[in-house]
């Protein structure tokens, strides 16, 4: 069985202070430790050298973007090694606020891709389409090119992400039906053993029906994920 990857993204939220709910978190993730399924956090950069610092080994650690490239003239841009460095394990790449607010293009998710597998860190690739294209009946074919684009050699060590843009912090999921269908093309671009993620306003109430769609083997957290009250319901989901 692929084991579950419940993933928090903060987005741009989080200070220092904020360090008191991540902790609260893996306090009661410590009993009774959840089974089969991993833990982790994507915080603002900032924030994931003090929560390496912090060691919690029931929560690990992700960054939400990284460079193409290893270093370089690249002022304010942050490499895969260096998020690695910090504490980082995971690394988001394509969401698609940085495709949209950044116009980061399938060619530039590849070479991030690529730059996170090379840095060692396990890469989440995020794919999704937006309501035109889903009332269109074209989301699975475009969502499957969107995920070959990027991600050529199907196969281990690469996390997908499926996140319909229209789902995304509205407050609408995707229906078991829409999912399954998704999962059911990613699965079959990727491989029986690549863990696949269902993302976009996945809370405490909906968390279970979505984890047990086949061939969702986790979520992609938002906004439930910065409150230890909703984000432990959805670990134990
Ligand atoms: P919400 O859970 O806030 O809808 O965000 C989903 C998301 O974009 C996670 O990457």
């Amino acid at each position: 069985d692929v084991r579950r990857l419940i993933a928090g993204n903060w987005k741009m939220n989080g200070l220092e202070d904020d360090l008191a709910e991540v902790t609260t978190l893996a306090q009661r993730l410590e009993t009774p430790r959840p089974d089969n399924v991993d833990v982790v956090i994507c915080p603002p950069a900032t924030l994931i050298a003090p929560m390496h610092a912090l060691q919690f080994d029931t929560i690990g650690l992700g960054a939400q973007d990284c460079h193409t490239e290893e270093s370089g003239a690249y002022t304010g841009d942050l490499s895969a090694a260096m998020l690695r460095d910090a504490g980082a394990c995971y690394c988001i790449v394509g969401h698609s606020e940085r495709r949209d607010y950044h116009g980061e293009t399938d060619e530039v998710v590849k070479a991030k891709l690529a730059a996170a597998l090379k840095a060692d860190l396990i890469p989440i690739l995020c794919v999704g389409e937006n309501l035109e294209t889903r009332e269109a009946g074209k989301a699975v074919d475009t969502v499957v090119a969107q995920l070959k684009a990027a991600f050529p050699g199907a196969g281990k060590g690469v996390v997908v992400a499926y996140e319909p843009i229209w789902a995304i912090g509205t407050g609408k999921t995707a229906g078991p039906a829409e999912i399954e269908e998704m999962h059911a093309a990613l699965r079959q671009a990727t491989s029986p053993d690549t863990r696949l993620l269902y993302g976009g306003s996945v809370k405490p109430g909906n968390a279970a029906e979505i984890l047990a769609v086949s061939n969702v083997n986790g979520a992609l957290v938002g906004g439930a994920s910065l409150k230890a009250d909703d984000f432990e319901p959805i670990v134990r989901a």
